[in-house]
């Protein structure tokens, strides 16, 4: 394991309900009391992010699926950063492979959504990946790339303290498929690469990034174990209280 503290986030998505919501989150929150060495987050859908804020603890932080870069006005469904201030939202993803491919957002929106989010004091959880068919065509490094360089275009050096990324090839996500630990850490180092060269070894060094698309309790401890990997984004599995659990463990080591 890095230098780095690994970072544990579970992605809600569409689901749960202010019952369940709320469940979930006191068996996230009482299972990570006292685990040091691993940050986690969840993400809740809206609705349920004050539920569930008032179910964590310290060891937990409150997430948002998505935000909108305007401060106000007239964005008819929209959530503003302040807004999820409001409700004790500390970290936000941008640029989750299903806003891209399922919602249709594009590279300048996500680069708007992750600068709103850092210029909000949050902390930003910009994920990139490539589709199958990218893949496929040898495209994968490419595509995080221009997904990296777009996506934090106009951050500041400062900013990158509150910046993690999130390599997710979307042809993992939800699948049951993953990436094997060996292509996932080189997607990583190629990853961690590209911010080299935007900020330098330095910043980069200290960049957390995660993995995501199918982590299971069995499969986590490999990939958290590769060297450019520093804990995973966690969807389908942080559904369950137990899973979620035992791959935050397989993160605090
Ligand atoms: C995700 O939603 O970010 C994700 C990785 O989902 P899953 O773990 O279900 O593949």
């Amino acid at each position: 394991m890095s230098k780095r503290r690994p970072i544990i986030g579970g992605n809600w998505k569409m689901n749960t309900n202010a019952e369940s919501a709320v469940a979930l989150a006191r068996g996230v929150a009482d299972g990570c009391a006292g685990l040091s060495g691993v940050e986690v987050f969840v993400c809740p859908p809206f609705p349920y992010l004050t539920h569930v804020g008032s179910a964590l603890n310290n060891a937990v932080m409150l997430a948002a699926q998505d935000l909108y870069h305007e401060p106000d006005g007239a964005f008819t469904g929209e959530i503003s950063t302040a807004m999820l201030a409001d409700c004790g939202v500390r970290a936000v993803l941008t640029g989750h492979s299903e806003r891209r491919h399922v919602i249709g957002e594009g590279d300048a929106l996500i680069n708007k959504k992750t600068r709103a989010a850092l210029n909000a004091g949050l902390l930003a959880v910009l994920c990139v990946g490539e589709k199958l068919d990218q893949r496929d065509a040898g495209e994968t490094d490419a595509v995080n790339e221009r997904q990296i360089r777009a996506g934090l275009a106009g951050v500041t050096p400062d900013q990158m303290a509150r910046v993690v990324i999130a390599y997710e090839p979307v042809w993992a996500i939800g699948t049951g498929k993953t990436a094997t630990p060996a292509d996932a850490q080189d997607a990583h180092a190629k990853i961690r690469a590209v911010l080299t060269d935007l900020y330098g070894p330095e910043i980069a060094g200290a960049t957390r990034i995660q993995y995501g698309g199918s982590v299971k309790a069995s499969n986590a401890a490999e990939l958290f174990g590769q060297p450019d990997i520093d804990g995973g984004l966690i969807g389908g599995a942080s559904l369950k209280t137990a899973d979620f659990l035992d791959i935050v463990r397989a993160a605090a080591g």
